[in-house]
């Protein structure tokens, strides 16, 4: 993800940080950010109210002895992600009628059992109204906003794959999202979009919502055939032929990505097709788009392919088998979101000349950094967002543009005097913090580690992690992986770098040239 320009042009030259900008970070959120969402509340007013639901009964408020958990216990986000399982597929079929904003669902999940399950959790906004485990129809009941709890009529044993097919109906976009000011869930003029961090799968489709547990994604979607449906992936058919007035369009992942990378647009989109390297492109930008920005904007996006080979320089082959991006007319709160395969981009921000370049490669080092190697906990942010920003700033120096040394330097000496800015450490930002100082103070700590670990060892540890296999990683785990590619003992700088709630002082051994 990455913030509006504006907001962060403050952060970096005016050094006016936190407050300002937290508003922004989390959702345009407020006060009611810091509470947690209640988990006593009570179901939306649309919720279920259907026969085979059982009664959810005090016991639901801890984890269960045997079986799933409601959260997978995240420190900021304890009821995001369900404990007991791993997902490993998503068939979505959805079908979308724009005259109601109604969304009826099959979703068919195919996960593996971590533990003996006698009941287990899956994130969805929506009311279900029918739930299947291995073909035998199991009990359910809606605890808190959107943790649905599954009791399949005989548990499902530790180790085994099974199978989840959820039905559900509702108005995705009369939902709010409980600990903030606006839903993932965006509905325009003759326009939706659903696309947002920390979460937004629950208001389309019931998942394990959480990016310790990234998966394949296949989704359907029936819309009148006057309107186009773009999700992530390869586009493997738009239209079944077999309905006159409807088309469904069908996309499909080939390699995992976290839930919060996964989008759904639904409106009347230009779209330009093709192939670079390889790999088909997909590009869509909204028809209300006036055509001369449109045009200015699909020069934009298609400097994707230039984009990933630059990153593939230092960040080796690139995860995914697509490439492409959308935008569309819908007012975004971010400039940018790294949905797999296929960004999300703010039409403003890609028509800003002096910014489209940065937005456009940070959002597609996510692609390796985020939705390849995704997040353990969202307290390892770090992980994330250090590292796209950071990437910008490798690109620009092999462009020979600036240093990253350079970067460094600039970026330290307008913050370095600002106490409220270094006060979020990276080790645990903070909720409030998710979106904020690490865009600054994470690519600082990656330029000032390159040069203290020499450039032929950083490269190495940039390239290796990357390239890991595809699922969740810690920030400790990073250190722990620097720390194997050096002989140097990189412990007193990621305690000033990570740890410390103050600037690092000006020396060699932080990093300093
Ligand atoms: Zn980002």
């Amino acid at each position: 993800m990455t913030v509006p320009r504006l907001l962060r042009l403050a952060l970096l030259l005016v050094v006016v940080v936190s407050l300002a900008l937290a508003s922004l970070a989390i959702a345009t959120s407020t006060n009611s950010t810091t509470v947690p969402p209640d988990p006593s509340a009570k179901p939306p007013a649309s919720g279920p109210s259907t026969p085979g639901q059982s009664t959810p009964g005090q016991s639901t408020q801890t984890p269960l002895t045997i079986g799933g958990t409601r959260g997978v216990g995240d420190p900021y986000f304890p009821d995001y992600g369900s404990g007991g399982y791993d997902a490993v597929k998503y068939a979505v079929d959805v079908d979308f009628d724009p005259n109601d904003g109604t969304l009826t669902g099959r979703t068919v999940i195919t996960a593996r059992a971590t533990a003996r399950l006698n009941s287990f959790y899956l994130d969805l906004a929506l009311p279900a109204s029918k739930v299947l485990v291995n073909d035998a129809v199991a009990t359910f009941a809606l605890e808190g906003f959107q943790d649905l709890r599954i009791t399949p009529s005989a548990p499902v044993k530790a180790g085994r794959e099974f199978i989840v097919t959820v039905e559900y109906a509702g108005t995705p976009g009369s939902l709010p999202q409980p600990g903030f000011d606006e839903s993932p869930w965006r509905t325009g003029k003759d326009e939706w979009l659903v696309a947002g961090e920390p979460e937004a799968s629950a208001w389309w489709y019931p998942a394990n919502d959480h990016p310790s547990d990234p998966a394949l994604l296949d989704v359907s979607i029936r819309v009148p055939r006057t309107y186009q449906a773009i999700s992530v992936g390869r586009l493997v058919s738009r239209d079944t032929g077999d309905e006159a007035e409807f088309d469904t369009w069908r996309w499909q992942t080939s390699q995992p990505a976290p839930t919060y990378a996964t989008f759904l647009a639904i409106g009347h989109y230009s779209i330009r097709e093709g192939e670079a390297d390889g790999r088909p492109s997909f590009y869509a930008v909204s028809e209300q788009i006036a055509q001369q920005d449109r045009e200015r904007i699909f020069v934009a996006l298609e400097r994707t392919p230039t984009a990933i080979r630059e990153l593939e320089a230092f960040a080796g082959p690139y995860p995914y088998t697509e490439i492409g991006g959308i935008v569309p007319a819908i007012d975004l709160w971010f400039a940018g979101l790294e949905t797999a395969t296929r960004p999300v981009y703010h039409r403003g921000a890609l028509l800003d000349e002096e910014y489209s370049d940065e937005l456009l490669v940070h959002e597609l080092a996510h692609m390796w950094f985020g939705d390849h190697v995704t997040l353990q906990q969202w307290n390892d942010i770090f992980t994330n967002e250090a590292f796209a920003s950071w990437a910008h700033w490798e690109v620009v120096a092999r462009r020979g543009d600036r240093s990253t040394d350079a970067q460094l330097d600039r970026t330290y000496r307008a913050t370095k005097r600002d106490q409220e800015f270094w006060r979020a450490t990276m080790i645990d930002p903070g909720k409030e913090e998710l979106f904020n100082t690490v865009y600054v103070r994470g690519p600082m700590t990656l330029a000032a580690l390159d040069n203290v670990m020499g450039d032929a060892a950083f490269d190495t540890l940039i390239r290796s992690w990357a390239q890991q296999k595809s699922g969740p990683r810690s920030l400790e785990d990073f250190m722990a992986t620097a720390q194997a590619h050096t002989t140097i003992d990189l412990g007193p700088f990621f305690q000033e770098w990570l740890s410390d709630p103050d600037a690092p002082a000006r020396t060699k051994a932080n990093g300093f040239s």
